[in-house]
């Protein structure tokens, strides 16, 4: 007969056993993560667990993420290289603190922003072969009991499957982008190797060598705007983009967008509307990367626009709450219905009447990613030959 303690042992080990085919079943980081910190808590019975992972490029040991109620405050926090976790790193080995009163590492900031009580806390290294590439952590284990050898050996297992895990998800991911970015790469730069290569080899008459200089031209720039993008997305993509939220009177960078792309408006004869309640409204974000969303959503209305066609930018504060949305309007070429729950993907493009699609495909996923991470969301409305539509929010500063 099992005594009641070895019972919730053995059910510890099949639960773990079952874990590791689940988590070698999705490749979607932030997913993964939130099954291992999951199921850390569950298995040592505690308070809550977190993750922190090491930045390869800073070395930068920060909250990737974390159970519990508050638990979104947290995220994306680095913690100094003298707390456990860092200690955990740097040592490579399992450390516990039974009493944190008792011991200067812990960390005390991250309970200020997640409103736990830390009274013991356990850090178990996330090793790929011998590199530490981030933190397993669980505090508080249940009924007030300190932590135990047989927590060590539970998140020591776990700990070996979630690295594996999470080293697998960041590859695919990387490997994934990659190839699709060589692959658009490759459209532009066979065109310009083909024109010069002609324009070297054959006496081509003056004016058809001008149109030729003129593609090369284009397709470069084309080549140089998807780096840009690439790099952006990338930073994006990895985590790694610091925002930098501040208030800021939202009509001076509204005003400047406008002027930037005024001319490429009018070259098309199309006007650009502005429509603003109060000059004086100031939103809290980051006013590069706002500036970065309305330049893209401008300028795709006037870029996918008919001739004499019309532009609207317009702020409208929401009734009851401190959210104004931000609304871009065209009446430009509209976007197939079928089109339209793919636009905001990557490399996504609507090909036009003679099925050429110009531009990256890139605009719309950054512009996604801005808004939500300014907890907002991508609206969209189109109609063909009609026009459309974009719209998401931003925090005004209140009582102003
Ligand atoms: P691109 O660099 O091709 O403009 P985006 O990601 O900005 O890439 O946009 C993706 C696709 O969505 C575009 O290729 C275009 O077909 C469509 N699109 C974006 N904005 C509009 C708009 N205002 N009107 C019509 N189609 C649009």
């Amino acid at each position: 007969m099992l005594s009641s303690n070895s019972e919730a042992r053995l059910e510890s080990y099949q639960r773990l056993l079952s874990l590791s085919q689940v988590l070698t079943s999705t490749l979607d980081l932030l997913e993964l993560l939130d099954l291992i910190v999951n199921a850390a808590r569950d298995l040592t019975r505690t308070e809550a667990t977190s993750i922190l992972l090491v930045d390869a490029k800073t070395g930068d040991l920060y909250f990737e993420a974390v159970t519990g109620s508050k638990s979104d405050e947290i995220k994306r926090v680095i913690v100094p290289p003298n707390s456990l976790a860092g200690w955990v790193v740097r040592e490579g080995q399992v450390e516990i603190i039974n009493d944190v009163s008792k011991d200067d590492r812990f960390y005390a900031q991250s309970d200020v922003r997640t409103g736990f009580q830390t009274r013991a806390l356990i850090g178990v290294p996330l090793k790929v072969k011998e590199r530490v590439i981030g933190v397993l952590e669980a505090i508080n284990p249940a009924d007030g009991r300190s932590f135990t050898d047989e927590d060590v050996e539970l998140l020591t297992t776990l700990s070996a499957q979630a690295a594996i895990a999470i080293e697998n998800a960041r590859l695919f991911h990387q490997s994934d982008l990659i190839s699709e970015m060589v692959h658009e790469l490759r459209t532009p730069l066979t065109s310009i190797v083909a024109y010069s290569e002609s324009l070297l080899r054959q006496e081509v008459p003056p004016e058809m060598a001008r149109e030729f200089v003129e593609t090369i031209f284009q397709e470069a720039q084309h080549l140089a705007d998807m780096t840009n993008a690439f790099l952006e997305l990338s930073r994006l993509q990895s985590g790694r983009t610091r925002f930098q939220m501040v208030p800021f009177a939202i009509i001076e960078l509204i005003d400047d967008v406008i002027n930037l792309l005024r001319p490429q408006a009018e070259e098309r004869g199309l006007t650009l509307h502005v429509v603003v309640p109060d000059r004086r409204l100031r939103i809290i974000g980051d006013r590069e990367r706002i500036r970065q969303v309305l330049v893209n959503l401008v300028s795709n209305a006037i870029k996918y626009n008919k001739p004499d066609g019309e532009v609207w930018l317009e702020l409208e504060p929401l009734p009851d709450t401190a959210l104004t949305r931000v609304t871009v309007r065209d009446t430009g070429r509209g976007i197939p219905e079928k089109d339209l729950p793919h636009i905001f993907e990557k490399f996504y493009r609507v090909a036009d009447n003679e099925g050429y699609a110009q531009g990256t495909g890139l605009g719309l996923n950054i512009v996604k990613q801005l808004v939500e991470a300014h907890g907002s969301r991508m609206l969209v409305n189109s109609q063909v030959d009609v026009g459309t539509t974009f719209s998401f929010t931003l925090k005004a500063v209140p009582g102003e």
